[in-house]
């Protein structure tokens, strides 16, 4: 019987994953055309300062309305657009769009962008963004670039160069999702960032009375203040968490309780069709 069971088992995972495949597939079919259709867009969320009110940057955040399944999350469509290569177009074309929002913002409000590690070890990047900035005429100075800790950077000399070269023209760095991946030291050891982003699973933690993830919030908040960063929490829901966050230390806050990502825009940047076409990540 348990032997039955097990093949049952076999079977039934089999098929779960022969549909998760056959799943992503077809969203990767369909992400292939969707900037060409006009299905990518971008939405917006404030930061906010100390006072929780003053907006000090926007960060920028793809959306893909898919004609039939509606809005799919970028936690699901992101990694396909890695593995298909298609972070290159889908990311620069976020990148020229939400610079071109952005200049019409009061001066003092910054634009945060999401850059993939791939986006990164790509050559043309830096040009991308040199592009993006002279297209818009956005300061250089406004951009903010956010890197994940999960993706593993390979801090060879070439990306160093790169990073370098952004920091000279005076793009700078956030380090997005502190304490959901892996340990990000070496990042900080390497690279200079001007913010440091604390996950919402570690806000809600350390937020929820967990004595350890306060620990921990309280010695990056140290470690920050030491290298000259800013410590955002992220995920703020409620007023209690941002209270608690900032008892330990922390001076931007994000989230639901400050404002959720705007309604999308989806102001087509010249060459949509063209930056898709090229298909290079
Ligand atoms: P992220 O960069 O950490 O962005 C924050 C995510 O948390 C966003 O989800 C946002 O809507 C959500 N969020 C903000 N405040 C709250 C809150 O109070 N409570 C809760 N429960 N959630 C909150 P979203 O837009 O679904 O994006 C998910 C992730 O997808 C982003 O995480 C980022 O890693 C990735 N992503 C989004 N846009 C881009 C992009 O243009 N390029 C790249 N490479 N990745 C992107
Ligand atoms: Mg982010
Ligand atoms: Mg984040
Ligand atoms: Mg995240």
């Amino acid at each position: 019987e348990a032997k039955g069971r097990g093949r049952g088992m076999h079977v039934s995972y089999r098929q779960a994953m022969r549909g998760q495949l056959e799943e992503r597939a077809l969203l990767e079919r369909d992400l292939k055309n969707a900037l060409k259709l006009g299905e990518i867009s971008v939405s917006f969320q404030p930061i906010v300062a100390n006072d929780g009110k003053t907006v000090v940057c926007q960060e920028a955040l793809m959306r893909w309305n898919h004609p039939e399944r509606g809005a799919v999350s970028p936690e699901v469509f992101i990694p396909i657009a890695e593995d298909a290569l298609l972070i290159g177009p889908l990311g620069e074309w976020l990148l020229r769009t939400a610079c071109h929002e952005a200049v019409n913002w009061s001066d003092d409000v910054k634009l945060t962008v999401n850059v993939s590690a791939l986006q990164l070890n790509n050559r043309s990047f830096l040009g991308t963004v040199v592009e993006a900035l002279a297209a818009s005429g956005l300061a250089p100075e406004r951009l903010v670039l956010e890197i994940t800790e999960s993706i593993v950077l390979e801090m060879d000399e070439e990306l160093e160069g790169l990073i370098r070269s952004l920091t000279d023209i005076g793009v700078s760095f956030a380090l997005d999702d502190f304490g959901r991946g892996y340990s990000s030291l070496n990042y900080i050891e390497k690279m200079q960032f001007s913010m440091i982003k604390i996950d919402r699973d570690f806000v809600q933690a350390a937020s929820s009375g967990s004595l350890k993830s306060q620990a921990i919030v309280t010695a990056i908040v140290s470690l920050a203040q030491s290298l000259d960063m800013v410590v955002t929490a992220e995920g703020i829901e409620a007023d209690e968490q941002a209270i608690a966050m900032r008892a330990l230390g922390c001076t931007c806050f994000q989230g639901y309780f400050y404002g959720a990502p705007t309604e999308s825009v989806a102001r087509t940047v010249d060459g949509a069709a063209e930056i898709e076409d090229r298909k290079v990540a």
